[in-house]
């Protein structure tokens, strides 16, 4: 038996055989390199395939898209990653350190033009890599422990019922990926691991430790404790004032949060429901996932963030833009029909519609008018609250200006990024480099909620951390939305305070 070590991202213990999504790092191998060009070179052509039906799908989108088609058939661009791959990477370290040079290239230049390019590049980076991770996941049907180099909220959507645990080389703990195994109570580990595929491991987030090849016996001590722990009950304790809220991305999700006793869904990421196809989702098939969401939150509230796209979360029929606005205003379509259908389900009045990544106040107005037309147009009449994710540090810097909202709620993971320019992977560890700051900009968001009786929350992984949950409840935050399991944080932290 072996016994590894890593960090922690996902609580929790796994048992189970290893499947390995792709070959680790370093590919020395000639028979292994040219696998590993293949596969990149099916990558750049399924990506390019995709960005040509978009352009034929929404042609009005063409000048922007075309900037990509060029990109990917750059020949430059596919010479220089299939030489890095030669030099013993794996296709995905190559091109995700080609696509890094000319972002860095980019970012050096004054031409802002050239500047916004850095969004085009990251998100043909994005669309490859999950191309890779297509051809690299062989299906199984029986379950496993996910061996990766990088864990993409992708793979874990679309494989999730077989995914016992992660192991994964590379990420943090607010990656989505991350994110998406505390939601789906999948314990996951930031370790280099290199097993054979199909050893038996053992993964035990308690102790920080991963056995490969266990002992018969430690193995059935650990299926009794797994038996054990899944009998284990849980409930909010009683919290008069405050509001215990959840974070999900899919109805499956829900049946724990009722269990819990949370109050509401604080955040509904709908964008890892469209993240489950390779088309759009139709009104009608819409509208049953959102009533289904509704009648399970038994008439709590349910928060939809309207689609949310770019970096690691794609859509293969979509191009992403870094502001939610421009999303919706290049995809009408699949803007109206969302919330034509969470309108229609909208049966019990408890629909909360929040838009992501807004930058200024008119962004906002803009999108409300942009609903009240929608509602008009099909005569419904159900009513609901429009709020917004405060997650740049431009809507931060005109918080007064927003007036309009009926609530705000607070992605620390975007916005943390926003200011300090600590990225997702690091805020958990580099708490203290911000935290006194990020209060302190917090305040006169409390003030004008207070002012105007605006409804506010925190919903990003900050609000699962116990010394920022207890600073946030200190400067005066009462709601909070976490992912299901961590109602344990919200309790304990809550009970030192009453
Ligand atoms: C956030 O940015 O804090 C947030 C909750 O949204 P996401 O993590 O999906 O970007
Ligand atoms: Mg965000």
């Amino acid at each position: 038996m072996k016994c590894l070590t890593g960090k922690v991202v996902s609580e929790g213990i796994a048992v189970g055989n290893a499947h390995i999504l792709r070959p680790n790092s370093i590919v020395r191998q000639p028979i292994l390199m040219e696998l590993e060009k293949e596969k990149f070179k099916k990558a750049l052509f399924l990506s390019t395939e995709e960005i040509k039906d978009l352009i034929e799908k929404n042609p009005e989108n063409e000048e922007y898209l075309s900037i990509q088609t060029l990109l990917l058939e750059d020949p430059l661009l596919s010479q220089k990653t299939l030489l890095v791959i030669e030099q013993g990477y794996s296709a995905f370290e190559a091109i995700t350190k080609v696509i890094e040079e000319y972002i860095e290239l980019l970012m050096e230049s004054t031409n802002s033009y050239l500047k916004e390019r850095t969004f085009d590049l990251a998100d043909i980076r994005n669309r490859i890599i999950r191309n890779l991770d297509q051809q690299s996941i062989e299906k199984r049907d029986t379950p496993y422990i996910l061996i990766c180099e990088e864990l993409h909220p992708s793979i874990l959507i679309q494989n999730r019922e077989l995914i016992l645990g992660v192991l994964s080389q590379q990420g943090g703990y607010n990656s989505h990926g991350a994110i998406l195994c505390r939601q789906f109570n999948i314990p996951y580990m930031i370790a280099k691991v290199e097993v054979e595929e199909d050893s038996i491991l053992i993964l035990d987030t308690r102790k920080k430790s991963i056995k490969v090849a266990p002992e018969k016996e430690e193995l059935l001590q650990y299926q009794i404790l797994l038996k054990k722990l899944s009998e284990e009950r849980f409930k909010a304790v009683s919290h008069e004032g405050f509001k215990f809220l959840a974070n999900v991305s899919s109805n499956i999700e829900l049946d724990k949060v009722v269990e819990y006793d949370f109050d509401g869904i604080g955040l509904y990421r709908t964008e890892m429901i469209f993240m489950n196809s390779n088309r759009a989702y139709t009104l009608e098939e819409q509208y049953e996932i959102y009533l289904e969401a509704f009648e399970k939150m038994q008439k709590k509230s349910v928060c939809f963030r309207t689609f949310d796209i770019g970096d690691d979360k794609q859509l293969t029929y979509v191009k992403a833009y870094k502001k939610g606005i421009d999303n919706y205003i290049q995809n009408p379509e699949l803007f109206k029909t969302q919330i034509e259908a969470l309108l229609r389900a909208n049966r019990y009045n408890t629909l909360k519609i929040m838009f992501p990544m807004i930058y200024n106040a008119e962004e906002f107005k803009q999108l409300k008018q942009w609903v009240q037309q929608i509602q008009q147009n099909i005569h419904n009449h159900s009513s609901f609250k429009l709020g917004i994710m405060l997650e740049t540090k431009e809507a931060l810097d005109t918080i007064t200006s927003f007036s309009e909202v009926d609530f705000i709620s607070i992605g620390t993971n975007d916005l943390i990024a926003s200011i300090y320019h600590v990225d997702r992977e690091q805020q958990k560890e580099e708490l203290q480099a911000y935290l006194n700051d990020l209060l302190f900009q917090l305040k006169k968001v409390i003030r004008f909620c207070d002012e105007k009786s605006i409804e506010l929350s925190i919903c990003g992984e900050l609000a699962a951390i116990e010394p920022a949950l207890k600073e946030f409840i200190k400067a005066g935050v009462k709601n909070f939305s976490v992912a299901a399991p961590a109602i344990k944080v919200l309790n304990h932290v809550y009970k030192e305070f009453n």
